[in-house]
């Protein structure tokens, strides 16, 4: 399986190539060269399975030969063995034809469990072979990083660095990040904002000699690895609800366009999706996008649902790659115009991604009020994303069962959910303890020099 760039001028790779570099070197990204095509009799064959055994017939054809059989199904047990629930992503009903689709019984508590645990897992497997030693950093706003220090903790060949904004996510993100033992895992409080951090990693990537020296590697959300990962979920949902016999629709609660991009990629694979719904906050520049053909970012407005705040959605390049007949110099050159301040989308290209996806927004009251009538309509907490897509699949509903994906937990978001119904979401058993374990956390300047030296000091441990 070959894995090409969406702008059409890096080298092609294989899975294992792809999943290491994370961005090509054109400044692309991955995506496979063709997608493959389950039957309907292979979907159908998948009523019934563990979420497991779905997860290794759904991926394996996109490894080509990248690991054996046997090391891969391993590989898929390990990285779900930790989650709070059997089913891993289970259905609860919310009202005629709208499920939930729970995707918050990883360790951290978001859906970024579900692609950070089993890369933490493919990494290893794949350092262990080579040998090599690798040094994951990464900026977060809260989710990313305390699932990639969860996917991490304890591995060999591994150092995980996170910098997150001092004094700028919710407790329970922090403590996340900051209470597990491992000596591998390093939290750094950036003194700074989330943009001040990403911009940080991304010098840190620049600086090629540094980049080398320790081995630099990237799990942010447009590794095609974590987007893989998430199509699995797509298919369990589908066939719970009777696909390939019958359609369904999902809405995702979106920013970075790498959770909805997965269901794309499960359709492209036969899967029968009526409908794919973005669901944005008032950071709605897909919306924009999707109804007036520019793509324009205009700044960040924060939320109350920060995880999905963002100017630039990454993985909609992957989108618009098959918009434009996957010619890599037209993304390449659109992408230009967005360093200068934004583009339009061709007509063509436009249309047929309306014929792919919906979308809608929500507001902050919006958001809030839909998590209090969904309290006192059917006594379910949901967390202000998945109050995102709520508000917007009811905006979608019919004849085709609709699957809006609960991204987080409401225990991580708990003042926004106190806030609507006054109601303090309690933590999952398995955690209750969080706030009692000691934390452990360097504080850093927004300084790159010092940032790197102290990367240097710990891993020459
Ligand atoms: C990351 C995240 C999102 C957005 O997902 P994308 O793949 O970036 O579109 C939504 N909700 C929660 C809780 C998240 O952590």
């Amino acid at each position: 399986m070959n894995y090409v760039s969406t702008r059409g001028a890096a080298p092609v790779l294989g899975f294992e190539a792809a999943m290491l570099a994370g961005l090509a070197r054109d400044g692309g990204l991955y995506v496979p060269e063709v997608v493959p095509v389950m039957s309907h009799a292979e979907i159908a064959a998948l009523a019934g399975v563990s979420y497991e055994e779905a997860a290794y017939r759904v991926m394996r054809p996109f490894l080509g030969e990248a690991f054996e059989q046997a090391e891969f199904r391993n590989l898929i047990g390990r990285a779900y063995e930790g989650f709070g629930h059997a089913a891993r992503a289970p259905l609860v009903q919310l009202g005629p034809n709208h499920f939930l689709m729970e995707l918050f019984h990883g360790p951290t508590l978001a859906f970024k469990d579900f692609a950070m645990q089993l890369i933490g897992q493919l990494f290893q497997a794949s350092l262990a072979r080579s040998g090599r030693r690798i040094t994951v950093v990464g900026a977060t706003s809260g989710d990313t990083g305390s699932a990639a220090i969860e996917a991490f903790r304890g591995l060999n060949n591994v150092d995980v660095f996170i910098l997150y904004p001092h004094g700028r996510v919710s407790e329970v993100q922090r403590r996340q990040m900051t209470t597990p033992k491992e000596d591998n895992v390093h939290a750094l409080a950036l003194h700074g904002t989330f943009d001040d951090c990403q911009a940080r990693v991304k010098d840190m990537f620049n600086d090629f000699a540094f980049r080398d020296a320790v081995g630099l590697a990237g799990v942010n959300s447009i590794n095609w690895a974590r987007v893989l990962a998430q199509v699995v979920y797509y298919f369990t949902a589908a066939v719970s609800l009777g696909a390939p016999h019958r359609k369904v629709s999902f809405t995702v609660p979106t920013g970075n366009f790498g959770d909805i991009f997965a269901g794309y990629i499960a359709r492209g694979m036969g899967l029968p999706i009526d409908k794919l719904v973005i669901a944005t906050n008032q950071n709605d520049i897909l919306y924009r996008a999707l109804t007036t053909g520019a793509y324009a970012p205009d700044g960040v407005k924060p939320s109350i649902s920060p995880s999905m705040d963002i100017q630039v959605s990454s993985n909609f390049e992957r989108a618009l790659y098959d918009a434009y007949g996957r010619d890599g110099s037209a993304v390449a050159q659109l992408m230009g115009e967005l360093a200068l301040g934004g583009f339009a989308i061709s007509q063509g290209a436009l249309e047929q991604l309306q014929q792919t996806f919906a979308s809608g927004r929500a507001s902050e009251a919006e958001t809030e009020f839909t998590i209090e009538r969904i309290y006192y309509a059917t006594g379910v907490l949901i967390c202000p994303h998945t109050a995102v897509g709520v508000k917007v699949a009811e905006e979608h509903l019919g004849a085709v069962p609709m699957v809006t994906l609960a991204t987080a937990h409401p225990a991580k978001f708990p003042d926004a959910v106190a806030a609507a119904v006054g109601v303090q979401p309690a933590l999952p058993q398995r955690m209750a303890d969080l706030f009692d374990r000691p934390e452990r956390v360097t504080e850093v300047p927004n300084d790159l020099g010092a940032i790197e030296t102290l990367i240097r000091e710990r891993i020459a441990r």
